[in-house]
């Protein structure tokens, strides 16, 4: 039998599980089916935020593990969450010890450990030279230091199963690699349009890619024919963008939409709000991507938002003046009629919907409107004053949240019980630890390193 670790993906998790492995022993390759030095991936173009729930990972773990639970309540999709808040901190002091380079980027305590030099606040993509390719860059040096491999073009298709154990991957070029252990860590399914129709969206051709786009699901297809539980199927990480981000790269993946619409209301075409805007912007672009036409809402609001929250540069790249700058359209009418023929909706209904809202704040009761609107995570406020203002969004889908079962040891999981032997996933082809009912949005990076560290700390037998 080989003695080599196979990792199916050289992003964050997969990079970060072959350099823990390589420093605990164990002989490591990496298949990377990009075949650029500086292939594209989620983890290079991230914003290289490390967080927990929005939470500094040095913080107390027992409050941190609180912040998490609040959001992702009690379900199978997430029951493995609490193990970051556990991680968090170790992972990001390892992750240092591998020689990336933080900063404190803002003042909200999120921003604590921002991959240094961070993006610019501009609109668009901006990633080369900045702290999550550095950070790849290092652990890809690293690797090659430590007599792993990573080879570029390669793509995994399909595992060798023997006697119920996994042994190793055949490439779609056909190629068999042997292995005492696989690692799939390829990064989701988010552009496989099928596997989207299949679990997220009836039209995925309606979603914008809000990442590389480089992640079709193949490591979740295996495991799945390798005999893997699934679990979270049905949520993404991904946020609110103007339409016009389709035609103009200029905005995507930045600026988002979600605080302005967090602050007001989304309507659909009957002019209708259509679901809870107050749990935040993951969560309405899973619900815009479930529409039956997932093109079909509106965020409207009014100048005081788009003066107020819109402007505010404490959230980078912030919406005014950013969004007008790099192409965006935002539509205004001195009051809702003319905001409603500009959009398409009809005018009595869209006056209706702003009414109630604005009814419903004044009387401290927006808990009670339909469908009801929380207030713990964002504040309503009323749409009163003109010019009244509409931009169309869309659902960008970064990564999809759920995925491969595992244990707290990344040890892929049967549907009929136990363990795959010699099969492990690490990162967004994992399922467990994000989404569930709120859609909750734990934290991509730091899912990407704890598991990809655990993974190769179980293989290794040291286990934490
Ligand atoms: C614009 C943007 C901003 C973000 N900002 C943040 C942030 O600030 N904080 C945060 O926590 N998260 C952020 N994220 C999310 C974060 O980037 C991801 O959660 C994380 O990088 C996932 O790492 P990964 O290694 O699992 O996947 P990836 O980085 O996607 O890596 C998977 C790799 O597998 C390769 N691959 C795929 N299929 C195969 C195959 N069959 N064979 C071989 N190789 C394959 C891919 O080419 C890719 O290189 C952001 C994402 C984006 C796009």
């Amino acid at each position: 039998m080989s003695d080599q670790v196979i990792i199916i993906g050289g992003g964050l998790a997969g990079l970060s599980a072959a350099n823990r492995a390589l420093g605990l022993g164990l002989k490591v390759t990496v298949l990377e089916q990009g075949s650029d030095a500086d292939y594209f991936c989620n983890s290079r173009i991230a914003g290289g935020i490390v967080h927990v729930a929005f939470r500094d990972v040095t913080k107390d773990v027992e409050d941190i593990r609180g912040t998490v639970s609040g959001q992702t309540g009690e379900n199978d999709a997430t029951a493995h969450a609490g193990l970051l808040a556990e991680e968090g901190a170790r992972a990001l002091a390892w992750i240092r010890e591998e020689g990336a380079k933080f900063i404190k980027g803002g003042q909200f305590e999120f921003m604590r450990w921002i991959m240094a030099p961070p993006r610019r606040r501009t609109a668009g993509l901006d990633w080369k030279g900045r702290g999550p390719d550095v950070t790849l860059r290092r652990l890809t040096a690293n690797l090659e230091e430590r007599g792993g491999t990573l080879r570029r073009g390669v793509r995994g298709k399909e595992l060798i199963i023997e006697d119920g154990k996994v042994t190793g991957v055949i490439t779609d070029a056909g190629e068999r690699i042997a292995a005492h252990a696989v690692v799939i860590a390829d990064g989701g399914f988010q552009a496989n349009p099928d596997l989207v129709r299949k679990y997220i969206s009836p039209l995925p051709e309606k979603l914008i890619q809000r990442g590389a786009g480089t992640g079709f699901g193949a490591g979740m297809l295996m495991a799945e024919a390798a005999g893997a539980a699934l679990v979270g199927m049905d949520r993404f990480y991904g946020h609110l963008l103007g339409q016009q981000a389709f035609e103009n790269d200029q905005l995507w993946p930045y600026p988002i939409i979600d605080p302005i619409a967090q602050a007001s209301i989304l309507v659909d075409k009957s002019g209708s709000r259509f679901t809870d805007e107050g749990l935040g912007g993951v969560y309405m672009a899973n619900e815009v991507a479930k529409l039956d036409d997932p093109l079909a809402a509106t965020a409207i609001f009014d100048e005081a938002v788009w003066t107020g929250i819109a402007a505010d540069n404490r959230y980078p790249p912030c919406m005014n003046p950013v969004f007008e700058q790099a192409g965006g359209t935002v539509l205004q009418a001195p009051d809702l009629a003319g905001l409603a023929a500009q959009i398409g909706v009809p005018a009595d209904a869209l006056d209706r919907t702003v009414n109630e809202y604005n009814a419903a704040i004044t009387s401290g009761a927006v808990s009670s409107l339909s469908p009801a609107r929380s207030t713990h995570r964002a504040e309503a406020q009323p749409i009163t004053t003109g010019p009244f203002r509409a931009i169309p969004v869309c659902a960008g889908i970064t990564y999809t949240m759920g995925g491969i079962a595992i244990d707290r040891d990344g040890k892929a999981q049967h549907r009929d019980g136990g363990a795959i032997a010699g099969l492990y996933a690490a990162g967004s082809s994992t399922g467990g630890f994000e989404g569930g009912p709120n859609a909750a949005y734990i934290g991509g990076l730091s899912k990407a390193i704890v598991t990809g560290m655990r993974a190769a700390e179980s293989i290794a037998g040291k286990s934490e």
